[in-house]
């Protein structure tokens, strides 16, 4: 498929798990993909890497500068960059409730700020958000990280707004829990990593957790012209975790 031929793209977090993936789908359906990542060294050839911290603006805008240069322009950012939290609110300190807004909110804020020129001059521009089910769920023992995901939400709402008659579209995608490095540090964190992974698969509508692919394919949608009409919409890709009322067993 090569629906995103002439596409230029920039994936924060990019070098990780979903960000990963969506970098390679892009790609393969034939974007110049460009990742931005604290360590770029997990994107290799044809994606091109970059060196940036989305909490530092220093770092962001020779990060952003370089991957415009040599992407010759910009038509799709992908605002994955993010980190987690567990725990309620008595169990995070400010300097965490700090950090974690900071990378996960107005890490976005900075990146966004920084492409927002190039965006411009796009006639196929778009951001996609990587958002999370933990916006609208209410889940346990996430206070921290579901005000991250919620603030993205409605930053994506806002820039939807801010943004649809320069022509610029701006969605998000609504992650159930993902196979990726990220979940499997937790498990591996856990006494027994195979029963740990086997009772969270089991918590999920589908018996599985939701692949990296998966995300990367909504992604890659909201990202293509065939989204053209879409725009302050968040795509939930989370084996039903959400949409589904299922009752106790
Ligand atoms: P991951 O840890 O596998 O990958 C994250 C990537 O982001 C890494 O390459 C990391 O180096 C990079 N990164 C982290 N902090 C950064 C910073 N300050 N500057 C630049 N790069 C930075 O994680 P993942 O599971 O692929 O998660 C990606 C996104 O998806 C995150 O925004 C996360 O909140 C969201 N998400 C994940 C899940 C899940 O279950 N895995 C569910 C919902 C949403």
């Amino acid at each position: 498929m090569s629906e995103l031929a002439g596409l230029r793209a920039l994936v924060t977090g990019g070098a990780s798990g979903i960000g990963l993936a969506t970098a390679r789908l892009l790609a393969a359906r034939g974007a110049q993909v460009a990742v931005l990542d604290l360590d770029p060294s997990g994107a290799r050839p044809p994606l091109l890497g970059f060196t940036a911290d989305v909490a530092d603006d220093a770092s962001v805008r020779s990060g952003v500068a370089a991957a415009l240069e040599a992407l010759g322009g910009l038509d799709v950012l992908v605002n994955n960059a993010g980190i987690g939290a567990a725990g309620t609110v008595e169990d995070n300190d400010d300097e965490q409730w700090h950090r974690v807004l900071d990378v996960n909110v107005v890490g976005m804020v900075r990146v966004t700020r920084a492409a927002l020129p190039a965006l411009r001059a796009s006639a196929h521009a778009s951001i996609v958000n990587t958002c999370s089910i933990a916006a609208t769920a209410g889940l346990p023992q996430r206070a921290l990280y579901s005000a991250s995901k919620g603030a993205v939400l409605s930053l994506t709402l806002a820039m939807a707004a801010d943004h649809v008659r320069e022509g610029i579209r701006v969605n998000c995608v609504n992650p159930g829990t993902a196979d990726t490095p990220w979940v499997g540090r937790l498990l591996d964190a856990a006494d027994d990593p195979e029963a740990e992974r086997a009772a969270l698969n089991a918590r999920q509508p589908m018996g599985r957790l939701v692949g990296a692919d998966e995300v990367a394919a909504a992604v890659a949608y909201l990202a293509s012209p065939a989204a053209g009409s879409v725009t302050g919409a968040s795509l939930a890709v989370d084996g039903g975790m959400q949409g589904l009322r299922l009752r106790p067993e």
